[in-house]
């Protein structure tokens, strides 16, 4: 399956069965991507979840 990598719009091949979470790296641009959605399959940045974790939670809420 291919599908766009959100950084540069290059076409990413996913292998075998997608599946939610899956980390896939795109060939053109180097970035860390993450399967987001199946039908249709997307892709979004594959964030560590462990870094910065508490800042930005707090940030959201004082902002909105
Ligand atoms: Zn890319």
């Amino acid at each position: 399956m291919k599908v766009e990598c959100p950084a540069c719009h290059a076409k990413v091949h996913v292998g075998g069965k997608p599946r939610m979470g899956q980390k896939v790296k795109c060939r053109s641009c180097d970035a860390e991507l993450e399967v987001v959605w199946l039908e249709p399959l997307e892709l979004d940045w594959a964030y560590d979840e462990d870094e910065f974790e508490d800042e930005y939670d707090e940030d959201y809420e004082d902002a909105y």
